[in-house]
């Protein structure tokens, strides 16, 4: 099912709204659902909010009554992405590795990088996006726990994206045959499934999500805004390198020089290393054409300009209000704070994750870990996965 994407009808989005409906009505299928860290920044502006409201727990309110089986938080998913990137990053720096090491949990920037510069496919971090890795362990850890048939559980997110569609469909994107994710659904999708089930907005009290997985920290919750997944990333690093901690409200971020691109130094151990942060995707060229990419270390693209809270499955935002009002500022609010309530917390401290490290994965990099957290940039480009467009398989045999 397609919708227009603009008014002409030039673009459409791709609706997974009646596959998800299908699944919540099928009494065979144990249907899992979870948000990213930035819906709870805007869902609110759909239900009449204003901006900046956090509406997380009543979020998962609305999902519990629209029957969804299971409640919960990809930042859980964003906590395990930190651990696996982090020791990447670690690796690469001691042991010598592709340097500058690129983010990949943003599929826009991902699909840039294999439409416009697939010869730098190996700078990718081969650690899955918050979203892929949850819906690895949905259909593993998860079922081992709750002494379900994994083929039985249908996992649902929802997103502020719609490349995270794209993402959750590249063939390679399962392990042992069962799909990371069975349907991704955008904020403004959401608003529409909560009509369609008959959820009242107005006379949901807040509710808790289920456990496992759904323990999070400060620093998964900066997932959703530009510059977050770098922070957090090198927090883990630093304590994996020399046991330090970075304090994330005392980095000074510089203008590198390069539009749309901060810059700091990073000190981990004895080394000393460039940490880039590029807010939009546009950005990404004018790294490329800077002449100083190779003097990175670490470099952080989000595709949306100020990462997810603005991303293209947000609520649409009139022209006026894009004038007058700094919703982006407003929705980056919610999850600061969350940050802040949060004691500013570290990936590597949450708990839930260390019993899941513990008793299934084992260490973060391990041969399990790869199995169910890694992706193969390289090999699965090679076996054209999907991720270029038809305009960048053009752009690639011109060059
Ligand atoms: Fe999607 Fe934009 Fe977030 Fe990238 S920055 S993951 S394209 S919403």
């Amino acid at each position: 099912q397609c919708v227009n994407a603009c008014p002409v009808g030039a673009l459409q989005e791709t609706s997974e709204l009646d596959r998800v409906e299908a699944a919540l009505d099928d009494p065979d299928k144990h249907v899992l659902v979870a948000i990213a860290p930035s819906i709870r920044t805007s869902f609110g502006e759909l239900e009449g909010e204003e901006f900046g409201v956090d509406t997380m727990k009543k979020v998962y309110a609305g999902l519990r009554a629209a029957g969804f089986d299971r409640i919960y938080d990809i930042n859980f998913g964003a906590d395990m992405t930190i651990m696996e990137e982090a020791t990447e990053l670690k690796d690469r720096l001691l042991n010598g590795g592709v340097l500058p090491m690129f983010t990949s949990c943003c599929p826009g920037w991902v699909r840039l990088l294999h439409n416009y510069h697939p010869e730098c496919l190996d700078h990718f971090s081969s650690a899955k996006s918050p979203q892929q890795m949850f819906g690895a362990a949905s259909k593993s850890y998860y079922p081992a726990q709750a002494g379900i048939d994994p083929s039985t559980v249908y996992t649902v997110t929802v997103m502020p994206c719609l490349a995270k569609k794209m993402e959750a469909h590249i063939p390679s994107m399962e392990v042992d045959g069962q799909r990371d994710i069975d349907a991704v659904i955008t904020t403004r999708e959401l608003a529409k499934l909560f009509k369609a089930r008959k959820v009242k907005w107005r006379k949901l009290e807040e509710e808790e999500p289920d456990q496992p997985m759904s323990e999070f920290t400060g620093d998964g919750t900066g997932f959703g805004f530009s510059g977050g997944v770098m922070q957090a990333a090198l927090r883990t690093a630093k304590h994996m390198v020399d046991g330090g901690d970075l304090d994330i409200q005392a980095i000074e971020w510089q203008d590198s020089g390069i539009p749309g691109v901060r810059e700091f130094t990073a000190e981990l151990g004895d080394l000393k290393a460039r940490i880039g942060v590029v807010n939009g995707a546009v950005h990404a060229f004018d790294l490329f054409e800077s002449g100083q990419l190779n003097d990175f270390a670490f470099v952080e693209v989000m595709a949306c300009e100020g990462g997810c809270i603005n991303g293209g499955g947000q609520p649409h935002v009139n022209a006026h209000t894009r004038v007058t009002t700094d919703f982006v500022a407003k929705r980056r609010s919610v999850l600061k704070n969350e940050q802040k309530e949060s004691g500013f917390s570290k990936s590597y401290e949450n708990k839930t994750l260390q019993v899941y490290y513990n008793d299934y994965i084992g260490e973060p990099a391990s041969h399990k870990a790869h199995k169910y957290l890694h992706y193969d940039f390289q090999t699965n480009y090679d076996n054209n996965e999907g991720w270029r467009s038809e305009a960048g398989k053009e752009f690639s045999e011109a060059h």
